[in-house]
């Protein structure tokens, strides 16, 4: 296991409550058990580097270094190996599936590679006919804000539309810097959602929850999704129950619009891909007619076509 260690940003900021249980790698939680490769990512590597597990989209993932090494990171059996990946050999596989039509650039966090060699990957995803969405994952507003400058503003807007999914955890993870970070890259032409992982004792009620998805669409970032914790090494003290998770969905639905709410999902094991959960409001149903309880708990009938 790689040793941790906090860059100057991260450190300046971890004696905030939300972000310090986040970081500050424990050693007992090594000994914990868990899944190597949680997601069974190994299984559906079709190129170096390259995973296809849905029809529709690939992740590539191009490094395993990071702005930030979190305690519960399902990738962090890459911390001290990564096998690397070949460019040429996942343009030619995504060319010759032409249901591919989406990329997801991850790591690690692609952010920490130099601009010129996003920007070759960048081209090579733009030039294949069948691409249409880019999208990078990145801890970099959160963990390192000072990357985004000029230099890599100008170097992705070249490739527009691109999509930029920045993992965030807790409101004390927006500062000054951040907010003006994302201002510069939204005023560029970049669209940028969030992802959250529930993580107990960190934000597990939806006081917190609340106040980080209503700060972000403050900002222009859309709450994308809200994750189960995977079931990886050592992240036992991390997890949270599907029943809180779904209590808290039910909370937050109740109190902020739709356009502040993310999508709750976890993977399942062994690679089974991701199930969405909501909470239940559907009661009853009689043919064309359904018994539907509100977000008040009243029980409402209605007559469908
Ligand atoms: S930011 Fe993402 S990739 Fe980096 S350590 Fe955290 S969970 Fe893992």
């Amino acid at each position: 296991m790689a040793n941790v260690k906090l860059n100057g940003y991260l450190a300046s900021i971890i004696h905030k409550e939300g972000i310090k249980k986040q970081f500050k790698f424990e050693t007992k939680l090594l000994k914990q058990n868990g899944t190597e490769d949680p997601l069974n990512e190994k299984r559906f590597t079709k190129a170096k580097g390259l995973i296809h597990r849905y029809p529709d989209r690939v992740v590539l993932t191009i490094t395993n270094r990071c702005f930030a090494y979190c305690n519960f990171c399902f990738r962090k059996h890459n911390w001290d190996r990564f096998d690397g990946f070949d460019l040429n050999e996942a343009e030619d596989y995504i060319r010759n599936h032409p249901s591919i039509r989406e990329v997801l650039i991850s790591g690690g966090d692609p952010l920490t590679l130099p601009n010129s060699e996003l920007e070759k990957i960048l081209k090579t995803f733009r030039d294949i006919p069948n691409i249409k969405i880019i999208r990078i994952g990145s801890r970099v507003l959160t963990a390192f804000p000072q990357r985004i400058d000029k230099r890599l503003i100008d170097t992705l807007k070249k490739y527009l539309p691109l999509w930029l999914a920045i993992h965030i955890n807790h409101p004390d993870e927006i500062t000054e810097l951040f907010k003006t970070k994302a201002r510069a890259l939204i005023e560029s032409g970049i669209s940028i959602v969030s992802q959250t992982v529930l993580l107990k004792g960190i934000n597990d009620n939806s006081h917190t929850l609340e106040k980080l998805f209503c700060k972000l669409v403050e900002i222009g970032i859309k709450p994308y999704y809200l994750f189960g914790c995977d079931q990886a090494q050592a992240n036992e003290d991390y997890r949270v129950s599907i029943d809180k998770a779904l209590k808290i969905m039910e909370n937050l639905r109740f109190r902020i619009s739709g356009l502040c709410m993310p999508v709750y999902a976890f993977d399942l094991p062994e690679g089974g891909g991701k199930v969405v959960l909501e909470p239940d409001r559907l009661i009853k149903r009689v043919k064309n007619r359904y018994i539907f309880r509100n977000f008040e708990g009243r029980e409402i009938h209605y007559e469908d076509v």
